[in-house]
């Protein structure tokens, strides 16, 4: 397919998003003014964050839609259309592109349902020489300011940050952990299983799940005091809000709610399910923090829409920093550290 019958291809399957006043077409997209104040840009490149052997082009663009919803979702927001950046090595052909296409039009039916904005409004088309590398930017809409309580401070436009815990706010994750690393370990192995007991934790890693209306309802409700998607690591992501916030916490490792079947497989395969947790990426729950009487509406908001949700710990004063507890009350380092790009040298 030649790059202008792609585009055509594309812009045929994207017409009338809500919010979008012109999209795919002319040299740039027009939007509806006054609509779309966030905006959230990831990145894939082959090799390095996807491997054609253990992903589909299909669960690639799942993947990076995934990423990008959950990074709006963590503002509180509710995600709106995107710009889609496309360096295409020499393992992407027609095929490639159908099936990333596919996948970015199903994750955004299944993870936004009734979300008439998401979807394609432009983008820029290249070869490149060496991986595929995918970007793509989203755009999204900060909750309104009015409901929250004198306990949460908020942006000016409305949008969570990770900014606003305070001392006594509990700790919460919506969301299980573990699971895309155990999953990533099971394929790195290639351990038995994969359509088996550990179909789940592969298809965490494939096909991860953010929690894009959990995130919305806990902005325009007002419940959470800070909130971030956790990608790279619960224990560093952690460490982003008590750092933004100038806080300390008490966490306590036991409460970290694990993916069903993640134990079970660290188990099998000898490896370190709180690491996973802890330290592993791509999980993309959500940590937040909330004042002690949002925790029951919290819970009650969880369970109406399906979502888990567990209370990990609670902030404190900042000079007493980050403490993790065993479940023995001893003071322990959470396993590995997060996932983290190192640049200079042959890691990254
Ligand atoms: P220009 O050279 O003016 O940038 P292009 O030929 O790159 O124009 O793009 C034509 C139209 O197709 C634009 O609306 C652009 O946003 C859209 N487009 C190009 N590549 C992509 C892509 N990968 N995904 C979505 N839209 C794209
Ligand atoms: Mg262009």
């Amino acid at each position: 397919m030649r790059e202008f019958e792609w585009i055509e291809w594309l812009s045929s399957r994207t017409a009338g998003l809500d919010g979008v006043s012109l999209g795919i077409g002319d040299d740039a997209a027009v939007l509806d003014q006054g609509r779309f104040d966030l905006v959230a840009l990831d990145t894939m490149v082959q090799g390095v964050h996807f491997r054609l052997d253990f992903s589909s082009p299909f669960d690639v663009g799942w993947k990076l839609l995934a990423s990008n919803l959950s990074d709006i979702a963590a503002m509180g927001g509710r995600c709106g259309p995107y710009l889609l950046g496309m360096s295409l090595g020499k393992d992407a052909d027609e095929a490639f592109i159908q099936g990333f296409v596919q996948g970015l039009e199903a994750a955004a039916k299944a993870l936004v349902p009734g979300n008439l904005s998401v979807g394609p409004i432009g983008g820029d088309t290249t070869r490149s020489p060496g991986p595929t590398i995918l970007s793509l930017t989203l755009l999204g809409q900060s909750p309104s300011k009015t409901s929250a309580p004198d306990s949460v401070s908020r942006a000016s436009s409305g949008a969570v940050l990770r900014s606003g815990a305070k001392p006594g706010h509990k700790v919460g994750v919506i969301g299980h952990l573990g699971g895309a690393a155990a999953g990533l370990e099971v394929l790195l192995r290639d351990a038995p299983g994969q359509d088996g007991p550990w179909a789940n934790l592969v298809k965490a890693h494939r096909r991860p799940h953010p929690w894009c209306e959990m995130g919305e309802l806990l902005g325009e409700l007002g419940l959470a005091s800070a909130m971030l998607d956790v990608s790279d690591g619960l224990a560093q992501d952690l460490g982003h809000i008590l750092k933004a916030s100038a806080v300390g916490a008490r966490l306590e490792l036991g409460a970290v709610p694990l993916m069903p079947g993640v134990k079970e497989c660290a188990e099998a395969l000898g490896g370190d399910a709180l690491a996973w947790a802890c330290g592993g990426g791509d999980d993309y729950a959500l940590a937040l923090t909330a004042p002690p009487e949002a925790v029951a509406q919290i819970e009650a908001l969880a369970a109406q829409k399906g979502a888990p949700v567990a209370w990990i710990g609670v902030c404190w004063e900042p000079s007493k920093g980050m403490v993790w507890i065993n479940k023995a009350g001893q003071r322990v380092q959470p396993g590995a550290q997060g996932y983290e790009h190192t640049f200079g040298d042959k890691s990254t």
